[in-house]
């Protein structure tokens, strides 16, 4: 048997019962479930504002636009970014006419706030954190940072569903959080995303942004009376961005299910550094203090990382890389070179399987075959 990076579990029955209600009703689109499952977040979450779209990536997209329009930031200003990510977070800063500014990270591969430190220029608008594996890294050092620069913080939250810090939900105090509900997240539906803003106002234009700059949703215009019902102003340029109900309907179901799941993949996590920690030649990530991450991810670091991936893969166990260093692809190689931990790491780390259908013997299978074979 073969042994996945990630496989997404769905509870079944519940979910097609959750999407039969839609299907009766005859409303898939946005509305309805959507509206159900953002309450339902924000409930679970405590986060003031939650607006379900099609994914993370138009989220930051939305994020970064609806800031910059707020602030009136210009074509060209500044935001301190990572390498160690996936491309939809640096893709949101160019779509917006911004510029990435590559920093380098620390020991836990989020962003290290000393080099944040550094690249603070005058035209920086802005920081993106990202929660590598759903651990919090020094998010607390860079919010204080931003703060009293007037540096506003946008955190991709791709892999922290039911991350906590302090045991409140990240990041209520982060002026756009963005999670991930892709296949392969912590909470999986097919592609869809939430994008919780700390202010009411850009959580409206997020509402009319998202849905082509329309004045009225369409299913509030549905479930509305009179003549005029029909009606509706253009007042943006908007995109297409609004998640669905079919989404949130399963959605909705897996949400009941993310605490219980995280806390099996902490339970993963644990067998993996019982087994693999303390060993000369495999490094693991550590955690931030005061940090309960979802564990969306089990990274250790290895010298011969690539050599074990091949020896690992045949033992049909297919281990991944989060993430290679942004600043080695074409588009943004002009920054290649300034973040060396960034790069350093980018060679040696990899994630070990992670998702409900690992088993505490597939976890010493795995870690044996590392152990036997990691060199210096
Ligand atoms: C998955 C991921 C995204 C993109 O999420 P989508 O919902 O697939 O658009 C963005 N950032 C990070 C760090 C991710 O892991």
């Amino acid at each position: 048997m073969s042994v996945q990076l990630f496989v997404p579990s769905f509870r079944v029955d519940e979910c097609l019962l959750e999407i039969r209600e839609c299907l009766e009703k005859g409303w898939t689109g946005s509305g309805f479930k959507t509206l159900q499952f953002e309450d339902a977040w924000k409930e679970y979450t405590g986060l003031p504002n939650a607006h379900f779209v099609s994914s993370n990536t138009v989220g930051l997209h939305l994020a970064f636009k609806i800031l910059k329009d707020r602030h009136q930031w210009r074509d060209g200003d500044e935001v301190i970014t990572t390498p160690l990510t996936f491309v939809s977070t640096n893709h949101a800063i160019v779509h917006t006419g911004l510029k990435p500014v590559f920093a380098d990270v620390d020991d836990s591969l989020c962003l290290d706030p000393e080099s944040i430190l550094s690249n603070i220029t005058e035209r920086t608008r802005a920081v993106v954190f990202v929660g590598i594996g759903g651990n919090v890294g020094q998010y607390e050092r860079v919010r204080q940072l931003c703060d009293g620069r007037g540096i506003k913080v946008i955190l991709d939250a791709a892999h922290m569903a039911g991350t906590r810090l302090h045991g409140r939900h990240v990041c209520g105090d982060a002026d756009a959080t963005v999670f991930s509900f892709q296949a392969v997240k912590n909470l999986p539906t097919a592609d869809s995303g939430m994008v919780c803003f700390k202010h009411e106002e850009d959580d409206v234009q997020a509402r009319k942004l998202s849905w082509l700059g329309i004045s009225k949703d369409t299913f509030a215009r549905t479930m509305s009376h009179g003549a005029y019902k029909w009606m509706y102003d253009v007042e943006d340029v908007g995109f297409k961005y609004h998640g669905n109900s079919i989404m949130a309907a399963i959605g909705l179901v897996q949400l009941k299910y993310l605490d219980a799941d995280n806390a099996y993949r902490h339970q993963l996590a644990k067998w993996y550094e019982a087994r693999l920690g303390g060993h000369q030649h495999i490094g693991l990530i550590p955690m931030a203090e005061g940090c309960e991450s979802s564990r969306h991810l089990f990274q250790i670091r290895i010298a011969n990382r690539d050599e074990m991936i091949l020896i690992l893969n045949k033992h049909d166990i297919f281990p991944g890389v989060h993430y290679r260093d942004n600043t080695e692809y074409r588009m943004y190689r002009e920054f290649s070179g300034l973040c060396p931990q960034a790069h350093a790491a980018s060679s040696e780390i990899l994630s070990l399987p992670m998702h409900m259908g690992v088993t505490r013997k597939d976890v010493h299978t795995i870690s044996d075959i590392i152990l036997q074979y990691a060199k210096a």
